[in-house]
This record gives structure tokens, sequence and C-alpha cells, in this order.
């Protein structure tokens, strides 16, 4: 099992259990005050307070690992939920009583966030996360008690709230739940289709762009020659020979020498 390669920090904390259950939940939670990844992980690492997370995001974006992904945290006052889950403690960006929400967090905690999630989903063989908006929603969904209908390749988010008498992770993050399945869904579908990026689609998308090139100056005294030769086809009466609808392969390339060669001896 790995673990996030881009963090800024690992403090390994020693609160933390052996993982028996394959990761299917993650629980984003706040840290309840503003602070750093590094900072946070000391907090983790103290006697006294026993608790930890898998990762944690500092106010200014920066990111830690306290618990390694194969081991579970204790974060989220449940041993179903941190066996099963990956857990995120977010510094905030504000207090409970200022603004609108309580506990809001910065914008480069936020896309922080975003970034490690679609990691951690991709590097556990998840396609999406999952935000059912509701407890009993999501925890049957998940099968806590029995039965579920999750696939294997989803990552059900979970809050810390449901487990115990806690705001956590405080409603500005738990109203943007949504908004960051919707993000995190989007990053790990642009990363997919950059890595299909290979065999058919790199042939296709170079063949296009070899095809929209210009002829060069070089290349005129050979067109005609392959025109009147009969070697090449002149469809658009350019005097340049067509590109073909692909590159040309080595085995192209023979074809057209051992042609060439055939007229010569036909001559
Ligand atoms: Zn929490």
């Amino acid at each position: 099992m790995s673990n996030c390669d881009f963090t800024d920090c690992t403090v390994l904390s020693p609160f933390f259990s052996r993982r028996m259950q394959p990761i299917s939940l993650l629980t984003v939670h706040c840290a309840a005050g503003r602070g750093t990844a590094a900072g946070l992980g000391e907090l983790f690492r103290a006697k006294g307070k026993d608790a930890s997370s898998n990762y944690g995001i500092g106010t200014d974006g920066s990111i830690g690992m306290y618990v390694p992904e194969d081991c579970a945290s204790w974060c989220s006052s449940s041993g179903w939920n941190d066996q099963r889950a990956v857990t995120v403690e977010v510094c905030n960006s504000a207090g409970p009583a200022e603004g609108r929400y309580d506990w809001p967090v910065s914008e480069e905690s936020w896309a922080a966030l975003v970034r490690l999630v679609a990691d951690v989903c991709r590097r556990n063989g998840k396609r999406r996360v999952v935000w059912l908006g509701s407890r009993d929603a999501a925890l049957a969904y998940a099968g806590k008690n029995g039965g579920g209908s999750q696939r294997p390749d989803e990552l059900v988010m979970t809050a810390h709230r449901w487990f115990a008498a806690k705001s956590c992770p405080g409603d500005y993050l738990y109203d943007r739940f949504g908004a960051l399945e919707a993000e995190v869904n989007r990053m790990i579908a642009s990363l997919e289709e950059d890595e299909m990026l290979t065999g058919e689609e790199i042939y296709r998308r170079l063949s296009e762009y070899l095809r929209a090139l210009p002829a060069g100056d070089y290349a005129e005294e050979a067109c005609r020659w392959g025109i009147k030769s009969g070697l090449f086809l002149d469809g658009d009466n350019d005097g340049l020979v067509d590109n073909p609808a692909g590159i040309l392969t080595r085995q192209d390339l023979a074809l057209v020498l051992m042609r060439q060669e055939e007229r010569k001896d036909e001559q």
C-alpha cells in the first residue's frame, strides 16, 4: 500500500491501529484552529490527546502524513469508521464565531484537500468519491449494518459528527462536501484521461497534427516526382502528395522503396 508522495512533511504519530479492513471511506475533519501540517503533526505526537489522522492540511495548504495508509488512525470516535477510512484533518482559516460559517478553511487548504483526496483515490483504485448527504444514507450504502451497495471503486464520505457529539467538521466543510465530491471526481476523470493518452489516442493526435502541417519547400520536388511516378496520390490537385490518414510507418516506407525499385527495374 502506498502513501501520498507530495506531502510537505511526515510526522509519525504513535496513536494508530493495524488496519484490518480495506480502505472504503473518506473522513474529512476540521482541526478547529489555524496551523500548519507540521504543527498539527506535533499535536498528534503528544501524549494525552491520543489522537491522530492519516493526513493533515495546514491553513497554508501544506500537507502532512501522520499515520501511513496501511494503518488506521484514531480520528473519528468510531473504530468501524477509522478502520475503513482515510482520515484528513484540515486546519481552519478562522474560528467558529467569525463570518457566516463556523470553522471555514482557506482556499489553499481546499485546493490541497482536493488534490490529496484525488491522489488517495487513484492509488487505492477508487474512481470516485461519493457524498450521500446524510448519516443514514451513507452508512446504509457503505453497509455498516450489513448489506450495502457500495462499489469497490468508490470512496464513501463520512463525517465525525455522525459518531460523536461533536460539530466536526464544522458547518463550513460539511456544507461543502458535495462540492468536494464534484471537484475530486472531476480531477480523477481528468487524470484518467491523461493516463489514457497511450497507443491509439497518441497515434490519432499525432496523425492529425502531421496532416495539418504545410508541406515544406524541400518536399515539393519529391512530391512532384512521387505523383508523376504514380507512387502517391494528389486528390486535391495542388501538386503536393496527399498526407495519409496516419503516420508513415517503417512498413509503409519499405513498401514505397520496394515499389520504387520495382519501377526502376521495369524501366
Ligand atoms: Zn473530527
